[in-house]
């Protein structure tokens, strides 16, 4: 099963430094309010562009896209839960292009043997919270060892990596960064990114608001005990 959700056939920016093409995936284990993929959080099958998109689409595009493009962004939903993600790793590496995935980080089990058979260039890992805050972000009962697992083996892959964090106000302190510093301790990278209104999951978060740039000066400047490369996007 490898559900295609939709398909940006370039992108500038979700790839650090590289030109990329991003294939969102279908479906997601976590309900996040602020979610900006929400027609991708549901299991349904989502057709593109009136269509039904498979992975063999993906790939006669990827074929005409050789020297062009140097990867491929996987997002979604939550790749990792497609159980023919591996396969369709498999190939575009064999196609010669790089690959980033973007995780919630609750499959460590695949994420590691992603790892293990050198498939992966980059990993985008969300941190919703300090884990004993995630089920009240995520709206589910999340595993927190899996979470933790999947930052264990992130960091010590040597792989490219960053971490991220979208942030509400009223949904993380000072102090919940503070512990999510912690949590990650020694990472390469950490972005912090704004919260903003347009398109989300949950409308009761639509007049919710971030901090203002002098309070995320001072989340930063405090982040760099444990993350020196912290940056607010
Ligand atoms: S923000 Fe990410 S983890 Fe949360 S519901 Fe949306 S796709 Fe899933």
């Amino acid at each position: 099963m490898f559900l295609i959700g939709g398909v940006q056939k370039t992108t500038l920016i979700d790839f650090p430094e590289k030109i990329a093409s991003i294939v969102f995936t279908q479906g997601c284990n976590f309900r996040c309010g602020y979610c900006h993929n929400a027609e991708l959080v549901s299991f349904r099958q989502f057709y593109f562009e009136g269509q039904e998109y498979k992975p063999s689409d993906f790939f006669d595009f990827m074929e005409k896209r050789v020297g062009k493009l140097d990867g491929v962004v996987i997002t979604g939903g939550e790749p990792t839960l497609q159980t023919g993600l591996y396969d369709f790793i498999k190939q575009i590496k064999s196609m010669g292009f790089l690959v980033k995935l973007d995780t919630n980080g609750t499959n460590p089990d695949y994420l590691e043997q992603l790892y293990l058979d050198n498939l992966l260039d980059y990993v985008a890992m969300d941190i919703k919270a300090p884990l004993e805050k995630y089920a009240e972000i995520v709206q589910v009962v999340p595993n927190t060892e899996k979470i933790k697992k999947s930052i264990d083996l992130i960091m010590k892959s040597g792989v490219k990596s960053e971490f991220r964090t979208t942030v509400i106000k009223s949904q993380l302190s000072f102090e919940d960064f503070d512990k999510i510093g912690q949590l990650i301790n020694g990472a390469e990278k950490y972005f912090l990114q704004k919260f903003e209104a347009s398109k989300i999951l949950d409308e009761k978060l639509k007049d919710e608001k971030t901090y203002t740039n002098e309070e995320f000066a001072v989340i930063c400047q405090n982040l760099q005990k444990y993350v020196k490369y912290v940056k607010v996007r």
